[in-house]
């Protein structure tokens, strides 16, 4: 296969759209590195978290955001992140850190610190990349080759993430995601928005299967030059 030129694509959305399997598998099949970006965010969290740091007072977030070390490692196929060397890929998915990051990702040097670090990876990719997140089409890459903004019904949504969560209850979690999502979406910086240039995919109605092939076009399309 000839090489393609480096391309960037940015897939944003709310929780449970299926952003990350989604941006993982294109990103394999497609040859690129992947960035979960959300991962970052609960990864500062855990760290706050971790080091007594009061969620409820920004400015002592904003004071610490500078401290922990945080590498995300890129292939697709196995994607990892520290801090500080340690391995948090499964402490930042608890019930504890998901709950907290909305208020720890809204400080804006938290977000500073975090998009500067996602600048900088996404940069240094060199077949290109496929980083997922909240804000990536808006504000971290405008420039990005391909913007997607993926959505589904708050049914949907809660279905796949209680699926994810190994049985928990829907209803329950439909809640907290609507309360995470109405956080992250009406936040003073950087918001959970569309990119007005970004491509709207619906989910709901679609198995995962088709809304990767769904990407995976529109991606080939780009570099062909349509
Ligand atoms: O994608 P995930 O659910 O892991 O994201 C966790 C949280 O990280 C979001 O609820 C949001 O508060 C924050 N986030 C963000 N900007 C991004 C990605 C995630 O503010 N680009």
């Amino acid at each position: 296969m000839e090489s393609a030129t480096p391309v960037i694509v940015a897939i944003d959305g709310p929780s449970g759209t299926g952003k990350s399997s989604t941006s993982k598998a294109v990103a394999a099949q497609l040859g690129l590195s992947y960035l979960d970006t959300g991962a970052q965010y609960r990864a500062i969290t855990w760290w706050m978290v971790n080091n007594g740091i009061d969620i409820e007072d920004p400015a002592a977030i904003a004071a610490a955001a500078g401290k922990p070390e945080i590498v995300s490692g890129t292939d697709p196929q196995g994607p990892t992140i520290t801090v500080d060397g340690v391995d948090v890929a499964g402490p930042i998915r608890t019930q504890e850190v998901t709950s907290k990051v909305s208020a720890v990702s809204a400080v804006p040097e938290v977000r500073a610190r975090i998009t500067e670090l996602q600048r900088s990876i996404a940069a240094s990719a060199a077949d290109g990349i496929v980083v997922e997140g909240r804000d990536i089409g808006t504000t971290v890459l405008p420039d990005a080759d391909l913007k997607i903004f993926l959505t589904a019904s708050a049914e949907a949504r809660a279905a796949r993430r209680s699926g994810e969560l190994k049985g928990a209850d829907v209803h329950s979690t439909r809640e907290a995601l609507i309360k995470r999502d109405a956080a992250d979406s009406s936040r003073k910086t950087s918001p959970l928005a569309k990119a007005d240039d970004a491509v709207e995919v619906d989910t709901t109605e679609l198995t995962l299967a088709q809304v990767i092939e769904c990407v995976v076009t529109l991606v080939e399309e780009k570099r062909a030059g349509k």
